[in-house]
Parts: structure tokens; C-alpha cells; sequence
């Protein structure tokens, strides 16, 4: 091996949010690494729906959509409420 011009390969302790944790190596500058998601509580491996919402994307949406559905409902009742001008 060449000295000098290879990254310090050393061990450390990957920490999840959900509260997993296990070791690793890695080349990162500290032993911690913290990490938002794993395979313990993706929803892939755990067939759970679990939004992963880490701009308030999703809320956005959420917001978004119920403001649509309410403004949908009152055009719906201001158009029940008026008499049938046609026949
Ligand atoms: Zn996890």
C-alpha cells in the first residue's frame, strides 16, 4: 500500500433515527454516523405506510389538497342551491 494518498478507513457506529444501531467502516472524518432511515424501519422491509416528510413536502400537499376538496364542496353546494335555468 501507498503511503499518504489513502482515506482513513476505520469503524463506526451507524445510529438510526428509529433507534437502530450497529457498526460499519467508513472513511468519514467522526466514528458516528446518524442516519434517518434503516432497513428495521423502512417501509419497505416493514410493509408499513410511513411518510418520510423531511421538507414538510408532504403536509404541503396534505394542506393543498384539502383546500381543494373545501373550495370543490362549496362550488358543489352554490350549485345545487340554484334553480335549473334550462327547459
Ligand atoms: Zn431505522
Amino acid at each position: 500500500m501507498q503511503a499518504g494518498i489513502h482515506p482513513n478507513y476505520h469503524e463506526v457506529k451507524v445510529t438510526c433515527a428509529c433507534g437502530a444501531s450497529w457498526t460499519t467502516r467508513s472513511t468519514i472524518k467522526n466514528n458516528e454516523l446518524r442516519i434517518e432511515i434503516c432497513s428495521n424501519c423502512h417501509p419497505f422491509f416493514t410493509g408499513r405506510q410511513k411518510l418520510v416528510d423531511t421538507e414538510g413536502r408532504v403536509s404541503l400537499f396534505q394542506k393543498k389538497a384539502a383546500k381543494s376538496k373545501a373550495l370543490q364542496e362549496q362550488m358543489a353546494a352554490r350549485k345545487a342551491g340554484k334553480p335549473e335555468t334550462a327547459q
